[in-house]
């Protein structure tokens, strides 16, 4: 843990972190509780009453220089996160990079957060609208990206002139701490980013009672982001939600099937199929629908999976943990009893760690359990359509609304299919839509808020009227 630049917890009873592949032991964590966090609450507390009085230039400064050291740890960033949450090595790269996106970016924004003037309707009044940074920030994050989903909520809150402490997820906190060693480096000042580890509930309970804490900014799954809206109902803390999604991929009749086959495989086995924007549902027209299975099957075929610590050219890891891989199996089992076929894979693999087949299910209907859940798994289910008004209600047939993805040639049928479907991001003929300059988030269950772009920004910010009057 980290605490006002000290690390921290060295006396506390550990956690033990697993690596997936393996289920070996590669580190432990201090199972911090309330005490640590109001700890970190007051050290962020503190540091707050400085940190807010710096100008944009010099927090533009120390975001650049974190940019840039993420960058140069490329190598062992993604050698802990792979060894921590599985995925291949070459995604832990990517992810890197696109997680140290962030700090540059809002390096710059940091410097274009304007106020307004607005034209007064008495002539001695000047009205203006003042921003002002919302105060101590708690980012509450998951394991399924254990750097990007940290400075995707750090970079905008420092650029703003919070100070934060994270909680990380008990699966994959020591990419996190490998952070924290390149924020001391960075020179950012002690108290301004504070990270505290062990029991979620104890820490978060915390973080909700305190009222030194303003903004609670949480990633993970959609039941836990319903209790952390209960819970900051009590001193109506400002939230930010980037719940969970069950993205459907509609692929209509003249696509370019080469190009939807591409992007299916990149939304849908990126993180070995454990991300919030993972294809989930796909959904292609009567037209294409034996043309796309067959061609998209055979490079699922081709798709290897392993430890990509020891293996050359893996594109699949190990899921997380025995409940992700039940789960997968819960949602196949469930496919098949209700008629839907394996083309391809379809078993747990033996052996050592968590890893599941890459599977493709052909024929499957909206009984079906996957198509109605997050799977978080190398699964694909593929269910016919005939009509684009089909897929809308098949799509939109969720209380999720995070991403989703329509593959068509036609500007004419694209631009009416995307208006009409209720999702915050949609990926038309791409399957990889996040960038840091662009707002990511959910409709419906899927969250409050967005992440990214100028919108990131405004989440760490309030917005102060002052209305002057002039002798
Ligand atoms: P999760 O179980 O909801 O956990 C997320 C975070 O909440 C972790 O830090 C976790 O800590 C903590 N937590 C767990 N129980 C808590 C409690 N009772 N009180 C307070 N905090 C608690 O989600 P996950 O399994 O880590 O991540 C997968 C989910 O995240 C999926 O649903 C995925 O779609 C979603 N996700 C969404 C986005 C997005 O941008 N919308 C991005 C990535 C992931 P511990 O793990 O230490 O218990």
């Amino acid at each position: 843990m980290y605490i006002n630049g000290k690390k921290m917890g060295e006396d506390l009873e550990k956690i033990e972190i697993m690596n997936p592949a393996t289920n070996e032991v590669i580190g432990k964590v201090p199972n911090g509780g309330e005490k640590e966090a109001e700890q970190a609450i007051k050290a962020a507390y503190e540091a707050f009453l400085t940190w807010s009085e710096t100008t944009a230039y010099e927090r533009a400064a120390y975001l650049k220089r974190l940019n840039k050291l993420i960058i140069e740890h490329q190598e062992e960033l993604a050698q802990t996160m792979t060894m921590e949450m599985g995925k291949p090595i070459e995604e832990s790269k990517g992810e890197v990079v696109y997680g140290a996106s962030f700090l540059e970016w809002y390096a710059e924004e940091a410097k274009r957060v304007y106020g307004e003037t607005i034209p007064t309707h008495i002539s001695n009044k000047r009205l203006q609208v003042w921003k002002k940074p919302v105060g101590v920030v708690a980012a509450i994050t998951p394991w399924n990206f254990p750097l990007a989903m940290i400075t995707r909520k750090i970079a905008p809150a420092l650029a703003a002139g919070c100070t934060v402490i994270i909680k990380p997820s008990k699966e994959s906190p020591l990419t996190a701490i490998k952070l924290m060693e390149l924020v001391e480096k960075a020179g950012i000042p002690e108290g301004v980013v504070n990270l505290v580890t062990g029991s979620s509930a104890k820490i978060v309970g915390q973080m909700m009672e305190n009222d030194k804490v303003r903004k609670i900014t949480f990633t993970g799954s959609t039941e836990i982001g319903k209790l952390l809206i209960e819970q900051s109902a009590k001193q109506v803390k400002r939230l930010s939600l980037e719940l969970g999604g069950h993205a459907p991929f509609i692929i209509l009749d003249d696509a370019n099937v080469e190009k939807a086959v591409d992007g299916v495989l990149a939304s849908k086995f990126r993180n070995g199929g454990q991300t919030c924007v993972c294809a989930n549902r796909i959904y292609v027209q009567a037209g294409i629908y034996e043309q796309f299975v067959n061609k998209f099957s055979e490079k699922v075929k081709g798709l290897r999976v392993g430890n990509s610590l020891h293996e050359e050219k893996v594109d699949i890891g190990p899921l997380i943990n025995e409940d992700g891989v039940n789960k997968v199996a819960r949602h196949v089992k469930d496919a098949v009893e209700k008629g839907a076929l394996i083309v391809t894979g379809g078993n747990r693999i033996e052996g050592e760690g968590t890893f599941y087949e890459p599977t493709v299910l052909r024929d499957i209907d909206p009984s079906m359990i996957i198509m109605q859940e997050e799977t978080f798994g190398p699964v694909a289910p593929i269910q016919k359509i005939e009509t684009d008004e089909e897929a809308v209600e098949l799509a939109n047939s969720t209380e999720y609304g995070l991403a989703a993805y329509v593959f068509t040639e036609s500007v004419s049928r694209g631009t009416k299919l995307v208006e009409k479907l209720d999702f915050g991001i949609v990926g038309w003929n791409d399957g990889v839509p996040s960038a840091a300059q662009a707002p990511f988030g959910g409709m419906k269950e899927s969250g409050i808020g967005r992440e990214g772009g100028h919108e990131g920004m405004d989440a760490f910010l309030e917005t102060q009227y002052v209305s002057i009057g002039l002798s």
